[in-house]
């Protein structure tokens, strides 16, 4: 179901431009217009869902198996030397548009993209703390 107002809902829907590069049953991948670096593609489902949260097992594969084939090509169109993936859920973690979407940006060694976090050593009680809230009881 589209959803009013939905950017994505209607790039889907062809009544916005974009630039397509793969489209399947379930999802369409089109490129970036703030690309974080060259390349930088965006991997929807057709069907309107807000974000990880919400979005049906379905389409969260779709979208899995399309990325997988967006990387693929980067390495072997553009050449890159690998890739990250990334969805942000909600506006704490840097979502502003809320139609579910996988990041897939091509990395190659001299890029400018830096890791956000510094990775240090945790405390391992807090470590197992955080792990047993986690475990499925
Ligand atoms: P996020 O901030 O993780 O929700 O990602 C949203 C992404 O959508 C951003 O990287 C934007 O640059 C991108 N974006 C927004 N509007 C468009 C559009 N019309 N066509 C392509 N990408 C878009
Ligand atoms: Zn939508």
């Amino acid at each position: 179901m589209a959803e009013e107002d939905c950017i994505f809902c209607k790039i889907v829907a062809g009544e916005l431009p974009s630039t397509i590069v793969d489209e399947d049953e379930r999802t369409i991948a089109f490129m970036d217009i703030n690309p974080a670096v060259r390349g930088h593609v965006l991997v929807v489902p057709r069907a309107h869902s807000r974000n990880l949260f919400d979005v049906p097992e379905e389409d969260l594969v779709a979208c899995a198996i399309a990325s997988q084939r967006i990387v693929r090509r980067m390495r072997d169109a553009l050449g890159a030397e690998g890739a990250n993936i990334l969805s942000a859920a909600e506006p704490v973690a840097w979502q502003t548009v809320f139609h579910f979407h996988i990041h897939v940006i091509p990395r190659n060694r001299d890029d400018p993209l830096k890791l956000p976090w510094v990775p240090a050593a945790g405390d391992m009680d807090e470590i197992k703390a955080a792990g047993a809230e986690l475990t499925r009881g």
